[in-house]
C-alpha cells in the first residue's frame, strides 16, 4: 500500500545515523533526479561512486528486468548462469583466478582480510596475522573493516575492536617500512584513498608495497570499492598503475546501484578459503550478479573508458576555471572521474557548507572529509550536463565567496 511519506518521517522512523538532504529524490534518469516536488537536479555524486552509468541506465534496466522474470535467488547449495558469467567476465579481465560474491564493499574487505589471515595461517602458521593499514583509509562500517580503515572517530564507542592491526602513513614508504615485519599477513591499500580526501597514492609507493608483501611473504590487497568498475578511466586503478594485488575488494559500481561486492582473488590464495570456511547467503545472487554482468561489459569498452579520462579532464579545467576566479581550492586532484577539490585555508572545514550551496543551485556533489569537495558522477555523463552542472556549482561557490 502506498501512503505519504517527507522527508520529516526519517527523523520519526530512522535510526538517526544520517542526516539526509531536504528533499527527497522520487525519479532518475542519466545524470538527473527529480524530487517530490518535481524539482530537477543535475547529480555529480552517484550515489557515492555508485551509479557508474547513471539512473536508470537501459542496459541495466534490461538486464534487472530480464532476470527478475527468471530466477531470483537460489541458495549456494547450488551455483546460477549470472554469477559464473560474471566470474568468468572478472577473470577474463583482471589478474583475478578466482572471485568470492557478497553484497557490499565493507562484506568484500571482511572477506580479504579473513583469507589473507586464513592464507598466512596455512602457510606460514597463527602468529602470521597482522593486517597492515594506513591512516585516514576507509575499509568499510563492520568491526574489523573500521578498524583497518584508521579513522579513529569510527571506531569510537565500538571498543574493544580486534587486534593484529598495524597503521602506517599513506604515500610514506618509510613508515610503511617500519610497519613490516614476519608477523604481517596483508598490507591493504586503495590506490586513491577516497573517503579519506581523493588522495591518490604515488606509483612508487603502491610498487614499494608490493615489493615489501613479497620480501615479507604478506599479500598485496587493494581496496577498489571506490576507484572500481571504471571510475579512473581503468577498469581497475591497479591497471594504471601497473601494480597487481593479490586480492581485490571490488562493489559500489560493480552493480551500478544493486547491491553486490566481490573479492577478486589469485587461485593459490583463494586456496585457502577451502569449504565451510566463509559465506554469504545472498553473494552471487542472479539479480545482482546479472545486473552486475552487464554494468561490466558496457563500461570495460575504450569508449566508456576514454570517455572518462576525456570527461575528467573537463571537470579539472571547469574547477580550475571557477577557482581562478573565486579562489576557494587549494588544489583539485584524484584520477578519471573521482575527483577532489580541496579547500583553501580560508574555507577550511567547510565542505558541507559547499554541498548545501550546490543543492540551492539544484546540483548534488559530495564531500571526503570536511576538507574536500568531491565528484564522482556517472561515467557516461554526457558533456552539457558536466557544463550545466558546472555552471550551477559556479553560483554556489560565488554564493560562499560572496560571504
Ligand atoms: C564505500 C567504500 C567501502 C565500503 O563499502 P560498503 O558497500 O559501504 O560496505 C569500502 N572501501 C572503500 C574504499 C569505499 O569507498
Amino acid at each position: 500500500m502506498s501512503f505519504p511519506v517527507t522527508r520529516a518521517t526519517f527523523d520519526e522512523v530512522m535510526v538517526p545515523n544520517y542526516s539526509p538532504a531536504g528533499f527527497v529524490p522520487v525519479r532518475g534518469a542519466g545524470s538527473r533526479l527529480w524530487d517530490q516536488q518535481g524539482r530537477e537536479f543535475i547529480d555529480f555524486g552517484g550515489g557515492i561512486a555508485v551509479n557508474g552509468l547513471g539512473h536508470c541506465h537501459p542496459e541495466l534496466v534490461a538486464a534487472l528486468t530480464e532476470q527478475a522474470g527468471k530466477l531470483w535467488h537460489v541458495s549456494n547449495g547450488l551455483t546460477n548462469e549470472p554469477a559464473l558469467r560474471l566470474a568468468k567476465t572478472l577473470v577474463d579481465n583482471t589478474f583475478a583466478e578466482r572471485v568470492f560474491f557478497c553484497n557490499s564493499g565493507a562484506e568484500a574487505n571482511e572477506a580479504c582480510f579473513k583469507l589473507a589471515r586464513k592464507y598466512a595461517a596455512d602457510h606460514y602458521g597463527p602468529q602470521k596475522n597482522v593486517i597492515v593499514s594506513t591512516r585516514n583509509s576507509f575499509h568499510g562500517r563492520t568491526l574489523f573493516t573500521v578498524s583497518v580503515g584508521g579513522q579513529p572517530k569510527y571506531v569510537e564507542g565500538f571498543l574493544p575492536a580486534p587486534s593484529g592491526i598495524r597503521h602506517c602513513t599513506f604515500n610514506d614508504i618509510d613508515s610503511l617500512k617500519e610497519a613490516m615485519g614476519d608477523d604481517v599477513a596483508a598490507i591493504v591499500l586503495e590506490p586513491v584513498q577516497g573517503e579519506g580526501g581523493v588522495l591518490p597514492a604515488t606509483r612508487a609507493f603502491l610498487k614499494a608495497a608490493r615489493e615489501l608483501a613479497d620480501q615479507f611473504n604478506a599479500l598485496l590487497v587493494f581496496d577498489e570499492v571506490q576507484t572500481g568498475v571504471g571510475r579512473t578511466g581503468a577498469l581497475y586503478a591497479y591497471m594504471e598503475y601497473g601494480v597487481t594485488p593479490d586480492l581485490l575488494s571490488s562493489a559500489k559500481a560493480l552493480g551500478g546501484g544493486f547491491p553486490i561486492g566481490a573479492m577478486l582473488a589469485t587461485a593459490r590464495a583463494a586456496a585457502s578459503f577451502v569449504v565451510g570456511t566463509h559465506g554469504s547467503t545472498y553473494g552471487g545472487n542472479p539479480l545482482a550478479t546479472a545486473v552486475g554482468l552487464r554494468a561490466v561489459e558496457v563500461i570495460n569498452t575504450p569508449a566508456v573508458l576514454g570517455g572518462v579520462r576525456a570527461k575528467g579532464q573537463r571537470f579539472i579545467d571547469g574547477l580550475n576555471a571557477i577557482n581562478a576566479e573565486y579562489k576557494v581550492f587549494r588544489e583539485v586532484r584524484g584520477m578519471g572521474l573521482l575527483l577532489g577539490a580541496v579547500l583553501a585555508e580560508e574555507y577550511a572545514g567547510r565542505a558541507k557548507d559547499f554541498v548545501k550551496a550546490a543543492e540551492k543551485q539544484g546540483l548534488m556533489v559530495l564531500v571526503a572529509g570536511t576538507n574536500v569537495v568531491r565528484f564522482a558522477p556517472s561515467l557516461v555523463i554526457p558533456e552539457q550536463d558536466i557544463d550545466e552542472g558546472l555552471a550551477r556549482f559556479k553560483a554556489a561557490v560565488a554564493s560562499i565567496a560572496a560571504k
